[in-house]
């Protein structure tokens, strides 16, 4: 007779022996009573090896909870980590960033040497490379959280166009490239969707094909893509869905530059990588625009590519994104945005009365610097209290920072608001931010607050602002 455990490598073997001298006759229910206790006998233990087994994989699986445990909470706390750093990027860097932008800009307007006025043109132009990167990977950390949103809105599509090939002419001419910009007759005018990501993948794709092009010609299509065009074995992944209320606007961007290697495109729209050409290597770059664009292009629910025939054959991006079709009645209350940076309008504001509300001492001094260079007869203050005691009907505009670590600019801003709510002349408020989210703008208009005037501000950009401003009295910057 065996018992046997369940185990399969443990066995345990049981041998009943019946002495054989045994004077005792062992009857046939005696026989079958023993075999069926040494039966009963394999069955426990069997049992016990099952349970010794059971205990031990318990055992094995509290130390994998407690590993898996620790490694949540590394997890967390690298969040946490990453979270708090973006924080300090967004707040500690920025401000610094914006000083030298604005403050390099009120230098601009001295009498300079012309080896002074070529310094600082660098230093503006490197700074405001710097500020696009802080932006750029702030942008991509919330992309890749998926915690970007897009800021839907209407929008003027052909504004979004023109507006980039106004920021891209400079550079074109001084590189002698001809640009041309075609936009098809049926494009809609008014879209809806986030206009600033639009216009960043625009500005992105054609940006790099000044950058990437020595000599001769840029071209610019836009249009409405047809629902035929619209399927491509590229992008298996696509699936576009026409209807009533939307459109797939199409951009082609073709250039007669560097060209790649078509090998290296798939790799071009991870961040972080370039082509290994000359001309990528000598262009500045950091890789990251086209991360970003196709991020930004698949929240649109669209597609982005690129085509080249090879090194010095040009190239083309393409990129489809759908387009919501707006309502007749929400174009008439369209946000006024002003075309910034625009010289024109006022330009010496002397005399005009403002307030400037800042916590951080750097930067009060900056606003204060670029409005009293434009005229302006600026007291400023840094806390609340300071604020509220110190705004008088006197002050035509106040500038409020709003966001201030431990203080409430919506709050200030309504308070100021009710202590002028019975008289006649009362401070236009504007919210300075260095944000550029959805919130910090719908807080603004929450609050009744006259305008939003994002970070970094030159002097041209503050020109401009303060004459829109004092012409319409409301101002939403693009946020
Ligand atoms: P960056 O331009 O800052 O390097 P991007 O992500 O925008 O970053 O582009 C990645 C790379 O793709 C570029 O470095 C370049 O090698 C290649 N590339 C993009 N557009 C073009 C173009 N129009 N012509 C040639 N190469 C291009």
């Amino acid at each position: 007779m065996t018992g046997l455990s369940s185990h399969t490598k443990c066995y345990a073997l049981m041998v009943l022996m019946l002495p054989s001298d045994s004077a005792r006759q062992w009857h046939v229910h005696e026989l079958e009573l023993v075999e069926v206790v040494a039966d009963q006998v394999a069955v426990a233990l069997s049992h016990a090896a099952i349970l010794e087994e059971s205990m031990r994989a318990r055992d094995l699986l509290m130390e994998q909870n407690v590993a898996l445990d620790l490694a949540r909470r590394e997890a967390e706390t690298a969040i946490r980590a990453r979270n708090d750093f973006l924080a300090v990027m967004n707040h500690e860097m920025r401000t610094p960033m914006h000083a030298i932008i604005a403050l390099s800009s009120l230098l601009q307007e001295t009498e300079l040497t012309p080896e002074q006025r070529l310094m600082v043109e660098t230093i503006l132009k490197s700074s405001n490379l710097l500020a696009t990167l802080i932006n750029d990977v702030l942008d991509l950390s919330k992309l890749e959280d998926g915690s970007l949103q897009l800021d839907i809105g209407t929008f003027n599509l052909h504004s979004v166009f023109k507006e980039v090939l106004n920021l891209i002419k400079p550079v074109a001419s001084v590189k002698k490239l001809s640009i041309t910009l075609n936009l098809a007759q049926d494009l809609p005018v008014y879209a809806v969707g986030d206009e600033k990501r639009l216009m960043q993948t625009v500005l992105n794709v054609v940006g790099n094909a000044v950058k990437f092009s020595k000599e001769g010609s840029i071209s610019i299509i836009a249009f409405v893509a047809k629902s035929e065009s619209l399927r491509d074995s590229r992008a298996p992944d696509f699936f576009p869905m026409p209807s009533d209320n939307h459109f797939y606007l199409r951009v082609q961007v073709k250039d007669s530059g560097s060209g790649i290697n078509p090998q290296e495109i798939p790799k071009l729209f991870t961040k972080f990588s370039q082509s290994q050409s000359s001309a990528t290597r000598n262009s500045g770059g950091n890789g990251l625009g086209l991360a970003i664009c196709k991020r930004f292009v698949n929240l649109m629910e669209g597609h982005i590519w690129l085509e080249s025939d090879g090194l010095a054959k040009g190239c083309t991006a393409t990129f489809i994104v759908k387009l919501g079709i707006p309502e007749r009645s929400n174009e008439s209350k369209l946000p006024f945005t002003p075309k910034v940076p625009a010289n024109h309008g006022q330009t010496n504001f002397s005399g005009l009365k403002v307030l400037v509300m800042d916590d951080n001492g750097v930067s009060r001094m900056v606003t204060k610097g670029l409005l009293e260079h434009l005229g302006c007869d600026v007291s400023t203050v840094s806390s609340s209290e300071e604020c509220l005691h110190g705004v008088s009907h006197e002050h035509q505009v106040v500038f409020l920072d709003v966001c201030m670590p431990g203080i409430d600019g919506f709050d200030l801003a309504v308070t100021i608001r009710e202590k002028f709510a019975k008289r006649h002349e009362k401070p236009l408020i504007v919210a300075l931010t260095g944000n550029t989210d959805k919130v910090t703008k719908e807080n603004c208009m929450r609050v009744g607050i006259n305008g939003v005037i994002q970070k970094p501000i030159s002097v041209d950009k503050m020109r401009s602002i303060l004459s829109e401003l004092l012409e319409h009295r409301v101002l939403y910057e693009a946020l």
